[in-house]
C-alpha cells in the first residue's frame, strides 16, 4: 500500500469539484482496496497519543460559518477496533490510548476521503497527534507505522504543508505568497530527496509565517517518516496554493 498526505484546504473541497478533489479521486481510483485506511488529521491534535478504537466512528463536524450542507455531511465508513489495538502493539513502548466515545471522523479525514473513497465502506482508525511532542517523535511515531503498508493498510495525513488561516487573503483564491512558495519549495525539495530531514523545516526561515501552529504541518511529518523508513522518497500528487497563506501540495510515498 502507498502512504498519502493531502493538501486538504477549506472544508468546502468536501463538496466541491476542483484540480485538487479530481486528483485525490484519481488517487482512489489507481490505488487498490486497502484493508484499512489510518488517517493522522490536522484536527485533532491533543495532549496525548490516541487511536479510535470504536466500532462506529461518528462524523464529527468540527468547523463552523460553513453552509448547511456541509454540517449535514456524513462519512459513515465503519472502525476497526482490532486495528486500533494493533497500532497500540506496533508503537509499543510508545503509549497510545484507545480512544473509544471522544473522537470520531472528522472533517480533516473525511474531505478527503468523500473523494479518494466516496463509498465510505473501507475502515477507518484516526491516530491523534500529540501536541506536547516535538517534531523528532512525530517523525519517529511515522517511522513506526510503517510495517502497515505490508499488511494492507493505507495511511493518510491530511494537512497542509502552508497554512496561516490569519493571513488568508480571500481575493486571492489560487496564489501563494512569496513565503508561503519558499517555505512549500523546501517541502518538497525534502520529501522528494531526504524526507527523513523534514523537521529540518523547524528552522527555516519562513517557518513562522508558513507554520504558525503546527498541526496542519505534522501530518507531513509522519508520512516523511514512513518514507524514511521504506529508504523512499515522495511524489507530488497535487500542488497549488490557495488564499495567500494555503500551499495544497499533496504527496503519495510508494510502499
Ligand atoms: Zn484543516
Amino acid at each position: 500500500m502507498p502512504a498519502v498526505f493531502f493538501g486538504h484546504g477549506s472544508p468546502m473541497n468536501t463538496l466541491d469539484d476542483n484540480r485538487y478533489t479530481r486528483a485525490w479521486r484519481e488517487f482512489g481510483a489507481v490505488t487498490s482496496t486497502p484493508r484499512a485506511i489510518v488517517c493522522i488529521s490536522a484536527h485533532w491534535y491533543i495532549n496525548a497519543t490516541a487511536v479510535t478504537a470504536m466500532p462506529r466512528p461518528r462524523t464529527i463536524h468540527d468547523f463552523y460559518g460553513f453552509p448547511q450542507a456541509l454540517f449535514d455531511f456524513e462519512y459513515p465508513a465503519p472502525g476497526d477496533p482490532a486495528l486500533a489495538a494493533e497500532i497500540v502493539d506496533l508503537l509499543a513502548p510508545t503509549w497510545v490510548g484507545l480512544d473509544h466515545d471522544s473522537w470520531g471522523l472528522d472533517h480533516g479525514t473525511w474531505s478527503v476521503l468523500a473523494h479518494a473513497f466516496p463509498e465510505a465502506n473501507i475502515p477507518v482508525v484516526q491516530l491523534s497527534i500529540n501536541a506536547d511532542k516535538p517534531f523528532d517523535y512525530h517523525l519517529q511515531v511515522g517511522r513506526a507505522l510503517a510495517p502497515l503498508l505490508d499488511r494492507g493498510v493505507l495511511i493518510v495525513g491530511s494537512g497542509n504543508v502552508v497554512h496561516h488561516l490569519g493571513m488568508i487573503d480571500q481575493n486571492l483564491p489560487d496564489t501563494g505568497f512569496d513565503w508561503a512558495h519558499r517555505f512549500d519549495d523546501e517541502a518538497r525539495r525534502l520529501m522528494t530527496t531526504s524526507p527523513g530531514q523534514i523537521a529540518t523545516l523547524g528552522s527555516h526561515p519562513d517557518v513562522r509565517l508558513a507554520v504558525p501552529t503546527p498541526d496542519h504541518f505534522l501530518p507531513l511529518v509522519y508520512i516523511a517518516g514512513i518514507a524514511d523508513a521504506l529508504g523512499a522518497t515522495a511524489e507530488v500528487l497535487i500542488d497549488g496554493y490557495a488564499y495567500g497563506s494555503l500551499s495544497m501540495t499533496s504527496y503519495t510515498v510508494r510502499g
